[in-house]
């Protein structure tokens, strides 16, 4: 019997895995892929980021995850009505892949047993604790008293203990050789209905010119993403040598009111799986957050009275978030500021 199982190597788990293995939990962190694997995403550590990494994990992110230009420096915004907003602020330039591995490998040395190529196919209560059944070469079962579903939005747990809707968001971007007058250190974020029914962006990692666009209805993708180029093109002389690379993902469609889901019995739910997410896909730093804050609200209460504490470890872990839930109302009022596609998150 373990004490947790964390389902998901992602930022939120290996927060999570890493906390309670610090602190003498018997964890198993399990991960559907091979690490290191893909994670589509922009990479992009926001200074808030940086920070928690060096505060959970002790050190800061390694050089060798980084990648150029490594000294991000803001996000520059065009709203709707085709006006620029600036936003200065240092960062960091990273790929997933290797990030995601080294934060599960911080897991690993704090103590956590680590499986990848395992899916956590479903989370079974019984009296005494959490049935997981797992697939790796063969399906099995684990046992925990308590389970943190970390498993992203892509992940079924919640789904299939909640009965969940999908609400979903499509993310597609391509890698291309070419050039651009933009400067290389900035998230550029287009909010032009006209572009993207969200938004779309460009960004450079190791001289790939990245532009993507998001869409609620997956079969938009190519007129929305031929538009984007084209407004690339004349606005900011884009000029495309080759398209290396392209990739499809999804991202949680978040309602006004940044509504929460905080999990199901002894079965937590943290990072994008419980709602978790900033505007413009700043997923990393709310993720890392809301894994610590669960595993926090674990270990205040210990594992020795569960059935009776279980409410207390749910309010403890309302109570950590409560600031990243204010703090993410207040990012979407301020993107609803900029764009009126974006109106119905005004507080
Ligand atoms: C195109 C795009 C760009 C983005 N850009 C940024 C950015 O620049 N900065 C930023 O901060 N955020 C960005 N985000 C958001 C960010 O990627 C996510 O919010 C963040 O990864 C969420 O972390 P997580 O750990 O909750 O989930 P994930 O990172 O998705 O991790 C979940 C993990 O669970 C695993 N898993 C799923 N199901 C199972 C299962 N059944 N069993 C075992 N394992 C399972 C998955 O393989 C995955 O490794 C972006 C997102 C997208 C789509």
């Amino acid at each position: 019997m373990y004490d947790v199982i964390v389902i998901g190597a992602g930022p939120t788990g290996s927060s999570a895995a890493k906390e309670l293995a610090s602190n003498g939990y018997r964890v198993l962190l399990v991960e559907k892929f091979k690490m290191p694997r893909n994670k589509s995403c922009s990479g992009i550590l926001i200074k808030k980021s940086i920070d928690l990494v060096e505060q959970y994990f002790g050190e800061a992110t390694p050089v060798y995850t980084q990648c150029t230009p490594t000294d991000h420096r803001g996000m520059i915004f065009t709203n709707d009505k085709g006006k620029e907003y600036r936003y200065e602020q240092e960062g960091l330039n990273i790929w997933r892949s290797s990030f995601d591995y080294w934060l599960a490998q911080k897991a690993v040395e704090a103590g956590a047993e680590f499986r990848d190529e395992t899916v956590a196919l479903s989370c079974i209560e019984h009296l005494k604790g959490i049935e997981v059944q797992l697939k790796g070469t063969m399906e099995y079962t684990e046992y925990a008293k308590f389970v943190i579903a970390c498993d992203g939005v892509v992940g079924s747990i919640k789904r299939k203990l909640l009965n969940a809707p999908k609400n979903y968001i499509t993310t597609y971007q391509t890698f291309n050789k070419g050039s651009i007058d933009l400067d290389d250190h900035y998230f550029y974020a287009y909010l032009q209905p006209q572009l993207s029914e969200y938004d779309a962006w460009f960004n450079v990692k190791d001289n790939y010119l990245i532009l993507g666009v998001s869409v609620k209805d997956m079969r938009n993708i190519d007129y929305y993403y031929s538009q984007f180029l084209s407004y690339m093109e004349q606005h900011h002389n884009l000029k495309i040598e080759k398209q290396e690379q392209e990739e499809k993902w999804l991202i949680a469609h978040i309602m006004p009111g940044c509504p929460l889901e905080y999990g199901k019995g002894k079965v937590l739910f943290a990072g994008e799986t419980a709602g978790f997410l900033n505007p413009m896909g700043e997923g990393i730093s709310a993720g890392m957050e809301s894994g610590y804050a669960a595993a926090k609200a674990i270990e205040r209460y210990g594992l020795h009275n569960l059935n009776s504490d279980l409410e207390k470890i749910y309010s403890a872990y309302r109570s950590n978030t409560a600031s990243l839930k204010s703090y993410m109302e207040r990012q979407w009022n301020f993107v609803a500021s900029m764009a009126s596609t974006f109106e119905q998150f005004k507080l």
